[in-house]
């Protein structure tokens, strides 16, 4: 597995690899911090890197991308792991782990600017993570769209975690014309059923078992068979368990605008236990 941290020095492996331009192979973006979720897309990135025949193999990009934060605080509280976060790497097959610095994503004058490009219609939707995060995706989107320049990989994959990160790169991609396949992996949850995230290590046991609160409002519903129901329901389990929800909603699972008769719908949260927030998200069988 090599370690690489410029432009400079994807091109040299670029050209290692008698490529003309870009690495190839299959791209895993991550902000570090690594756990069993990110070691399952790596390990999926392996996989699809390998059935491709692509000599690059699986790339994991890791770095703290400071454009997509809109809270000072969270962006120097997030954690960084590295050495850890290379022994996951390891493990899970990575060939390849690109870890930038902020100038090397956003080089300063006299270099041209890292500009975002303009934000999909999709990240947008009213109720959602813009509206509570204001600038976020135009972060994603930005940063995304300078690791795919630099790498043109073959591929991308990103977790369903994420739902309405998928839902806005996948949009950029097509509206950007790139040829990038982006594949998306399930979930995985503790054994208690919270979603992984990086950020779970900062709950306290009160806490997180408070937090179990966001996985059993999506199963509860699941079960119901309206929107209104299943909205309600989440709803009072979230506020049972004490939690400040920014949204608890079901969305058309493409647009995530609002739920289309006959199309998937997904079931959307963001809460916070304590200080810390959290999403998760998980299909609604057939709303009406
Ligand atoms: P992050 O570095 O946490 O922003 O996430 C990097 C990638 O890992 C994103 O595509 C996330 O959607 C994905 N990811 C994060 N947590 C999980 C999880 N629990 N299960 C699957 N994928 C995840």
């Amino acid at each position: 597995m090599r370690i690489i941290s410029t432009a400079q020095s994807v091109n040299d492996l670029t050209h290692a690899l008698g490529r003309a331009s870009g690495l190839g192979g299959v791209l895993v973006p991550t902000m570090g911090a690594l756990h069993t979720g990110h070691k399952a897309l790596i390990e999926h990135g392996r996989d699809l890197a390998r059935s491709r025949r692509l000599a690059a193999g699986c790339i994991v990009s890791i770095f703290v991308n400071p454009t997509q934060f809109t809270d000072p605080a969270d962006l120097a509280r997030y954690p960084r792991t590295l050495d850890d976060d290379l022994a996951i790497c390891e493990q899970a097959g990575a060939s390849v782990v690109f870890v930038p610095d902020v100038e090397t994503m956003y080089p300063p004058p006299p270099s041209e600017p890292v500009v975002a490009p303009p934000l999909p219609a999709v990240a947008t939707e009213p109720g959602l993570e813009d509206a509570h995060r204001p600038g976020h995706f135009a972060g994603v989107c930005q940063v995304v769209l300078r690791l795919f320049r630099l790498i043109e990989p073959d591929a991308a994959v990103f977790g369903e975690k994420d739902w309405q990160q998928l839902q806005v790169i996948r949009a950029m991609v097509a509206e950007q014309r790139l040829p990038i396949d982006i594949v998306s992996h399930p979930t995985l949850r503790d054994t208690d059923g919270l979603a992984m995230s990086s950020r779970n290590r900062f709950l306290s046991p009160a806490e997180r078992r408070a937090a179990l609160a966001i996985p059993k409002a999506l199963r509860d519903a699941q079960g119901k068979s309206s929107v209104a129901d299943a909205e309600a329901a989440m709803h009072r389990v979230l506020a049972d368990a004490g939690l400040s929800v920014d949204y608890a909603v079901v969305r058309d699972a493409a647009s995530l605008g609002p739920v289309t008769r006959g199309a998937p719908a997904r079931l959307l949260i963001a809460a916070r236990s304590g200080v810390t927030r959290l999403i998760d998200n998980t299909p609604l069988p057939e709303p009406t």
